[in-house]
């Protein structure tokens, strides 16, 4: 009679991962990472997918600036102060560096202007990036 300890680990063994080799299966010897991210441009390096999100992931915010009523509400609930409001187009902007995808914002927001993506490859060395601002 197996143990379930034996069972489990027949189970796991039989499970997909949830994770994968990203950006590549095997990293190339002698390489930095900004070659390897040259080499994945340049087509000589192929990139391996990411794994599928869930349903409901929270991902980078998504802005419909155009549906925008410029209510400040989402500005009101962000508890880490991310999004600034542009007084001049009465609209918003967000920066990604500050959000921590409570989705709060989503939430309250009466035109659903706001919703979570599922970008999820958001790292960057320029928290200013044109990339880490939605607006
Ligand atoms: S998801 Fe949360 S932290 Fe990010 S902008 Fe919206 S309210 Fe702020
Ligand atoms: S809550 Fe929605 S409508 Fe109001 S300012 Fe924010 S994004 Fe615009």
């Amino acid at each position: 009679m197996p143990t379930p300890l034996v069972l489990e680990l027949i189970r796991q063994l039989l499970n997909k991962p949830a994770t994968n080799c990203f950006p590549v299966k095997y990293y190339p010897g002698q390489t930095t990472v900004t070659e390897l991210i040259n080499k994945v441009q340049d087509g000589e390096v192929e990139i391996n997918s990411p794994v599928e999100v869930p349903e409901e992931f929270r991902g980078k915010i998504a802005y419909d600036k155009e549906s925008c009523i410029g209510c400040k509400l989402c500005i009101r609930v962000c508890p880490s102060r991310a999004i600034e409001f542009l007084p001049e187009e009465k609209k918003i902007k967000i920066r990604i560096d500050r959000c921590i995808f409570c989705s709060q914002c989503n939430d309250v927001c009466p035109t659903n202007s706001l919703s979570m993506s599922e970008d999820f490859l958001l790292a960057n060395e320029d928290r200013l990036d044109k990339d880490m601002i939605v607006k």
